[in-house]
């Protein structure tokens, strides 16, 4: 199951959420590494639902399948991008894959500088994507803290993470198919219970089968004297 990740490969989120214009919503700016325009990827393989051209070339993707979220809940997410210079290439109903370059910053709609807008939501999209708050701005339906959707890697290069924590993809979170079991020793089974047709003739063709001769009283340490070939079967 796929775990979204963090858009960008350079993190340096310059608006953070409830300030300014992401009052009343859970919206994040990313400005990447520096004043140019940095790819956006896709957080996990998903379907463009919507696409507002009018405003900052908003565009909205839905997970295809339930992601897991960093505390662990399941469930499908979408996610809106705003503010690329050039979408020409994308449309409602294309296909993208998790890592996939898709996206891109810019200073279409009201943006000041290359950015790129995101905002997070739970769930599935719901029509029509977005919905004006009380402020009068227009925020994605179902909204959701950032930090609570998104993962982080290794290669996530931080320059300022403006005070989140997001949670980061180790080995121990990640769901890694168990190993072959090819390094646990194969007990040999016990003649008895041997299926092997060999073994079993065998034991039948023997002149003297195995004969009671002591039953051990107690628990203790006992001596035995044995002859060249005799074998001891123990019960
Ligand atoms: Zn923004």
């Amino acid at each position: 199951m796929e775990k979204p990740i963090y858009p960008l490969k350079n993190m340096r989120i310059t608006q953070r959420y409830g300030e300014g214009t992401h009052i009343n919503s859970f919206a994040i700016d990313d400005a990447g590494k520096d004043t140019g325009i940095e790819e956006v990827y896709a957080p996990f393989t998903g379907t463009i639902k919507k696409i507002y051209p009018q405003d900052a070339n908003e565009v909205w993707l839905e997970s295809d399948n339930p992601v897991e979220y960093p505390d662990g809940t399941i469930d499908y997410m979408t996610i809106l991008f705003a503010h690329a210079d050039d979408i020409s290439n994308l449309y409602v109903g294309k296909k993208i894959s998790q890592k996939e370059a898709f996206y891109k910053e810019g200073t279409s709609g009201n943006a000041t500088g290359n950015h790129c807008h995101i905002e997070c939501a739970k769930g599935k999209y719901q029509s029509p994507g977005w919905t004006a708050n009380s402020e009068g701005y227009y925020v994605i339906i179902n909204g959701k803290n950032p930090e609570e959707c998104l993962w982080i890697e290794d290669e996530t290069n931080i320059i300022n993470s403006n005070g989140y924590n997001f949670k980061k993809i180790t080995e121990e979170n990640t769901n890694t198919k168990p190993e072959e079991d090819s390094n646990i020793e194969q007990l040999e089974p016990l003649p008895e219970q041997s299926n092997d047709e060999e073994e079993n003739s065998n034991l039948e063709n023997q002149e003297t089968p195995p004969q009671l001769i002591y039953t051990c009283p107690k628990d203790d340490l006992y001596g035995i004297y044995l002859k060249e070939g005799e074998q001891l079967y123990l019960k």
